[in-house]
């Protein structure tokens, strides 16, 4: 690009000196030839002043003015006397341009070419009172000779001209380059850069595409960190009782626990690592999976009892509420989303608690509510309950079996199902999250 910039540039700059320069030449020869007629038009026209002009009036001229060739002609056109040529050598002159011209017309001009590419005869003739013509003619220089005798100073000012370009270029094209280097080379300051405002539109998408990448990454890094601690805990638990358990010195009673801890502690690791996994499917974003038409109410329903036992054991009641409903969308992200819902009003609920999914519509929306009347979440936990591995009371999701990643499913399939997800809560009474599908 620079390159190309800086030819360009020279580009323009040569060829209008070019066309400057030959504009100019054909200004000056114009100029150049209208001094010359003039020039002789004044001579000539003092020339044919005199009364009874003769030959030898006219010789003395030609000693004042060097160059000239005098021509007098009859009424006829027949050369009476030249300076150049014997008369009589000459034939009749009436049909050359300047002279029946200045019959007619008392005045007149003519330019021919001379012999020689290199010289222009420029002629100038006027009426004399007895009838006759006088001509008087000059050689000048034709525009060619001109243009070939300034050849070389052209040449040189050209030559000076296209270094002073490429100077310049050069200059130009790295000053244009200049914030476009800088900000390559620190990426992270490119806004203290001096650039122009062409520029900023692009400055302000680098930006934030770098600052994206920078918050993906480090929350890459926590995840990380995050999964490989979560991952720990249980697998330091099994290794511990399964060593107890190895050197036999364990009790029968003891060895029927530890046992227990360590089944406890697999499912754990399983149910863990299955959630890492469905995230980061997720993330990749690589299968688009089918949308198809899905009844939402028997998504629901089928939910429902799956968690049936569940909430038995937590003394929980569910409830469904509404009619069945068609949506576009997957039905495994449905039921995955609805199932962490369920599951977490559940667990976050008080014994005798319940938890209610009811389904309506408006003309915009398909709205699906989960409301419990369990703990609630506190106004500043409601944002982060999305985040992953994010908890509010650590003890009390380990304790039911939770991972810290449920929420971040759902809202990660809301997002691929264009859904909006609204939470509602109040701590102590209850929590009601929905969910927007667009019609
Ligand atoms: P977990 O596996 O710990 O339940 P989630 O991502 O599903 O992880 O939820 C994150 C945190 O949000 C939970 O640890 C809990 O503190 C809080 N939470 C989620 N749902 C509810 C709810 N219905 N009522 C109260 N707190 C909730």
């Amino acid at each position: 690009m620079r390159k190309k910039l800086n030819i360009q540039l020279m580009g323009i700059a040569i060829l209008s000196m070019f066309l400057t320069m030959m504009l100019l030449l054909i200004v000056y020869y114009e100029l150049f030839q209208q001094q010359v007629l003039d020039e002789l038009k004044t001579v000539t026209r003092l020339m044919g002043s005199i009364e009874n002009l003769t030959e030898y009036s006219v010789s003395d001229y030609q000693t004042k003015f060097e160059n000239l060739r005098i021509t007098l002609l009859d009424e006829n056109g027949n050369v009476i006397y030249d300076s150049d040529v014997n008369a009589e050598e000459l034939d009749n002159h009436a049909k050359r341009p300047e002279i029946s011209a200045a019959y007619e017309d008392g005045e007149a001009y003519a330019i021919r070419k001379s012999d020689t590419l290199a010289q222009n005869t420029f002629y100038y003739a006027i009426l004399l009172d007895n009838g006759g013509v006088l001509r008087v003619a000059k050689e000048a220089r034709s525009i060619f000779s001109v243009f070939a005798s300034s050849v070389p100073s052209l040449i040189f000012i050209a030559l000076s001209l296209t270094l002073l370009c490429m100077v310049l270029a050069h200059f130009l094209t790295k000053s244009l380059m200049r914030p476009i280097d800088s900000m390559a080379k620190d990426i992270d300051h490119m806004r203290e850069v001096e650039t122009y405002s062409e520029l900023e539109p692009f400055i302000e998408t680098i930006n934030r595409q770098h600052e994206d990448i920078i918050k993906s990454a480090k929350l890459r890094q926590e995840f990380t960190a995050n999964v490989s601690h979560e991952l720990k805990t249980p697998l330091t638990v099994i290794s511990g009782y399964s060593e107890l358990i190895e050197n036999g010195m364990t009790t029968e009673e003891d060895t029927l626990r530890f046992s227990k801890e360590i089944h406890r502690n697999s499912t754990r690791l399983l149910t863990l690592i299955n959630d890492i996994l469905r995230l980061s499917e997720l993330d990749s974003g690589e299968q688009s999976l089918p949308f198809e038409n899905v009844d939402l109410y028997e998504v629901a329903d089928n939910c429902i009892s799956m968690l049936q036992m569940n909430a038995e054991k937590h003394n929980v009641t569910l409830h469904l509420y509404g009619q069945h409903t068609l949506i576009k969308a997957n039905r495994q992200m449905l039921e995955e989303m609805l199932y962490n819902l369920c599951d977490n009003g559940i667990r976050y609920n008080e014994p005798g608690g319940k938890v209610e999914v009811s389904l309506k519509e408006n003309d915009k929306n398909i709205i699906l509510m989960i409301s419990d009347t369990g703990i609630g979440i506190s106004p500043e936990n409601q944002e982060r309950v999305f985040e992953r591995f994010y908890r509010v009371d650590k003890s009390r999701s380990k304790k039911t079996g939770g991972t810290g990643l449920g929420l971040a499913i759902v809202k990660h399939i809301a997002e691929q199902l264009n859904a909006k997800l609204l939470v509602d809560s109040e701590l102590g009474k209850g929590t009601t999250i929905t969910i927007l599908f667009e019609k």
